[in-house]
């Protein structure tokens, strides 16, 4: 619309570069680094949409309201496409025993590993896990997520999978991000009869309950040689679909079992994981709609291959990226941190991990209206303490994001944190 004809509710001014990808769906290849980026920009915003978007000089709209950022870059929103924020007890027993030379099936053959975050799960109130799950959601909000995907997958039980999906839907109600919840069908019984009784009850009554209450937007499988054979996945995926749900994998991370064939066959939202992704599997994304997920700080956190970040865009996938937090392989609470490693370890662009951030990590759940700065996008976006878009993804250690807005509201701003400090300070 024309900015000389426009009522807006606010509008944004002291913009020095707004970054953002273009048009809604998912950019593959070299789409991958194809930003616009308007230096001395300025938002308008109306509701919870934005309005206009534009260079400030270009702006002769009215505007209730303004507020000028004196002189900083603006991003959108980020998307984390993949996390496992609902948890309790801690893994740092197992994080010294690996780093003092323990190996992962040693710790899981003495009772560790994840077993140990189940036990501890599955004995935390549904309140403990709602506020524990809440402080780590508002940490990815604060690095500058405005939507957030979140698992169940640590229930190890119908009810148990079921009080996730719950603890979830509380969790969404008190944040002000947009949490979207996939129900995980994890890790199989370890006893073969209780695994096909599990299966059994996963498509005759988790699946069906799920959908009914719209617990879950998604049904993700871990298809791997110590969790789910393809043939299994293939019959939970179908149910998912069938009832109307969307579906998810997490593939390829230790060994090649068919998970990512099947995914692409059944037309997922997301292959997640990869680092076990070959050459030959990675031209298989080149015609597919179905996202490449690649979850950076499992790499760094347990040492293992990285995901083929690079090679993937160049055959022509469209790649996301997100945090994969847990506690167990990847205790990363920054989702602008994941984008950052993401071009360290993968070998993306600052250009293409942003894409991976924001459109394309959207699409991998199946969302059209965020992950832009665009008249029409829902109002999200991150402004960073600097006046370069870059160091979102150059700084490490540090929040390079100074302020998150959502829906055309700022719901965190690293100035309140400060004046609330010192105001503790004072009282104190
Ligand atoms: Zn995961």
């Amino acid at each position: 619309m024309n900015a000389r004809l426009m009522n807006a509710d606010l509008l944004i001014t002291g913009i020095t570069q707004m970054a953002t990808p273009r048009g809604a769906g998912a950019k593959r290849g070299s789409q991958m680094r194809e930003l616009t980026v308007i230096e001395n920009a300025a938002i308008a915003i109306t509701d919870d949409r934005f309005a206009w978007v534009g260079p400030a000089g270009e702006w002769s709209g009215a505007a209730a309201h303004t507020v000028d950022l004196g002189g900083r870059a603006v991003v959108p929103g980020l998307v984390d496409p993949h996390t496992h924020a609902v948890w309790a007890g801690d893994r740092l027993a197992d994080f010294d025993a690996r780093t003092s030379g323990v190996s992962y099936e040693q710790i899981l053959a003495s009772g560790g590993g994840i077993w140990s975050t189940i036990r501890a799960t599955t004995a935390a109130s549904d309140e403990e896990l709602v506020s524990l799950a809440e402080q780590r959601v508002w940490s990815l909000a604060r690095s500058g997520a405005t939507v957030v995907e979140v698992k169940s997958g640590y229930g190890f039980s119908i009810r148990g999978e079921l009080r996730m999906l719950e603890v979830i839907r509380t969790l969404a109600s008190r944040l002000p991000i947009r949490i979207v919840p996939t129900l995980l069908i994890h890790i199989p019984p370890a006893e073969a009869r209780e695994r096909n009784a599990y299966l059994d009850q996963v498509q005759s009554d988790l699946i069906p309950e799920v959908a009914r209450r719209a617990l879950a937007q998604a049904v993700d499988i871990f298809i791997e040689k110590e969790a789910w054979n393809a043939a299994e996945a293939e019959s939970v995926l179908t149910c998912a679909l069938e009832h109307g749900l969307r579906i998810k994998v997490h593939a390829e991370q230790f060994h090649s079992v068919g998970g990512l064939e099947l995914a692409l066959r059944l037309g997922a939202l997301s292959i997640d994981h990869l680092e076990a992704c070959t050459p030959r599997q990675y031209e298989l994304f080149r015609n597919s709609p179905t996202i490449a997920t690649i979850l950076p700080g499992v790499s760094l956190h347990l040492g293992i291959p990285k995901a083929p970040g690079r090679p993937l865009i160049d055959a022509g996938a469209a790649v996301a990226v997100g945090t994969d937090l847990n506690p167990g392989s990847s205790p990363l609470f920054s989702t602008s941190a994941a984008l950052g490693l993401a071009v360290r370890l993968n070998g993306l662009t600052a250009a293409e991990a942003l894409v991976a951030g924001t459109v394309n990590a959207a699409h991998a759940l199946g969302l059209t209206d965020v992950g832009r700065i665009e008249a029409g996008a829902q109002a999200d976006f991150g402004v960073l303490h600097s006046s370069d878009w870059r160091d979102l993804i150059y700084c490490m250690g540090a929040n390079p994001v100074r302020e998150v807005w959502c829906k055309g509201q700022r719901i965190a701003s690293e100035k309140d944190a400060t004046a609330a400090e010192r105001r503790e300070r004072e009282d104190g």
